[in-house]
């Protein structure tokens, strides 16, 4: 009987201990959920960001950077959507962590250095791997739009380089 006891309290003491221990570990996980509480979700309403104009010195031609967006930090995911005029192409350039493109509206062309110029069209994704030198515009006589998604390493997101020429861009 007094051993059936002492296996008993040695039980009960058990089992209060794992409780403790049991509440103790969940207001830290409360507390901690509470101190990482996740950032609200936002709409950045269309026509409430102005575009841009891609900076003569990246671009050929006419260009415009609509609905820009970045990520909350750790995530390092940025873009917008890119539109430009018949002809108007990027330099030259490459993507540390590389590039996706989504093409939603006209015809366009992308070109990886050494290779041939490749046509795109809507619904076309294209993905550019990490310090491939490429560049990508619209086609000659139709303008081309599409969704750039690119990931910033060390606060860059691309590495400009010398302009598409006319004869490389006709080519
Ligand atoms: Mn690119």
């Amino acid at each position: 009987m007094r051993l059936f006891d002492q296996r008993l309290t040695t039980g009960l003491l058990m089992l209060k201990a794992s409780l403790l221990a049991l509440s103790a570990f969940c207001s830290i996980g409360i507390a901690c959920a509470a101190e990482q509480a996740p950032a609200k979700v936002t709409i950045a309403r269309v026509g409430s960001q102005p575009s841009s104009v891609g900076p003569a010195k990246n671009f050929t031609g006419a260009v415009r950077v609509d609905s820009p967006f970045q990520g909350t930090a750790p995530a390092r995911v940025a873009g917008g959507i890119v539109t430009f005029e018949p002809s108007a192409r990027t330099a030259w350039h490459t993507h540390p962590l590389g590039q996706t493109l989504i093409v939603t509206a006209g015809a366009g062309r992308v070109q990886q250095w050494g290779g041939q110029i490749q046509e795109i069209h809507p619904g076309d994704v294209v993905s550019i791997p990490p310090g491939a030198k490429h560049w990508h515009g619209a086609g000659p006589l139709v303008g081309m739009s599409h969704i750039a998604i690119t990931e910033i390493a060390d606060g860059k997101s691309t590495e400009w380089m010398e302009k598409v020429s006319d004869a490389q861009y006709q080519q």
